[in-house]
């Protein structure tokens, strides 16, 4: 199978895992970087996740274009994939998602920051971008050119993850399944968060910055590894070990706890 053709069945894995994990749900999507070419991205064609296919997946410029066979209607927002992976070269893939607990956080001073290990990845450091600030009150708060794309690509900046305000949030990783990783935790975050603000008692102890860089610095490949088995086994998609090189900062040995 060429390199290509395993990208495109780990979206489709992908895809069926953030919907399985209510990350995702008839909305929201993932895009991948080409891998041959790093100017194009892949995503799936305007559909909801859960339902995705092979033959679903296009290619698109990174300013959105529609590169070779169009299955249908690409989804509007592309742009915000798009203008991430422009701003990011060191980024391979993108969620967007309206996860359902995250939003809270979009809309609200308080503060999204993780409270339990596994999700440090999402950073102590979350911005929240407000579409409003620079288009004004009334747009329908959809990503839908390059502006607004690199707009939200700059709020971003070196960060893993922005909140959208009263829409949902993004999420960058250096792989399919570093972003799915962070997407699904960054949602268990979420929740645990909102369960921890209602039982009271005092102010939440979140992870300290040095304990979020002990979680983020050393995790790698043998942790994704382990939640992408067994998400597979989930959503009853294939298994493929991971077993290309992922470059410097990862390691298949770093226990998961
Ligand atoms: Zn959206």
């Amino acid at each position: 199978m060429t390199e290509l053709a395993q990208l495109k069945e780990e979206l489709v894995t992908a895809n069926r895992i953030l919907a399985h994990h209510h990350v995702v749900d008839s909305f929201g999507h993932i895009s991948v970087r080409h891998p041959t070419n790093p100017n194009h991205f892949l995503m799936s064609r305007a559909r909801a996740p859960g339902v995705v296919v092979e033959d679903d997946i296009m290619e698109f410029t990174l300013d959105g274009k529609i590169i070779g066979a169009e299955p249908g209607k690409p989804y509007s927002e592309r742009f915000i994939h798009g203008a991430i992976l422009e701003a990011r070269p060191d980024q391979m893939a993108v969620v967007h998602n309206h996860s359902p607990n995250v939003v809270p956080f979009t809309v609200t001073g308080r503060k999204m920051r993780p409270i339990m290990h596994m999700c440090a990845p999402i950073g102590g450091d979350i911005p929240n971008w407000d579409i409003s600030t620079k288009f004004g009150n009334d747009t329908n708060l959809l990503v839908t050119n390059m502006e607004m794309g690199r707009d939200l690509a700059k709020t971003l900046g070196p960060r893993t993850v922005s909140l959208m305000r009263g829409h949902g949030s993004v999420v960058v990783g250096r792989s399919i399944r570093e972003v799915v990783f962070t997407s699904i935790y960054m949602e268990a975050n979420a929740e645990m968060l909102i369960k921890a603000l209602q039982l009271g008692g005092g102010e939440v102890h979140y992870l300290h910055d040095g304990e979020i860089a002990a979680n983020t610095k050393g995790r790698a490949g043998f942790t994704w590894e382990r939640g992408w088995e067994n998400w597979c086994r989930e959503v009853d998609r294939k298994y493929v070990a991971q077993t290309w090189d992922m470059g410097p900062g990862f390691s298949k040995t770093d226990p998961a706890g």
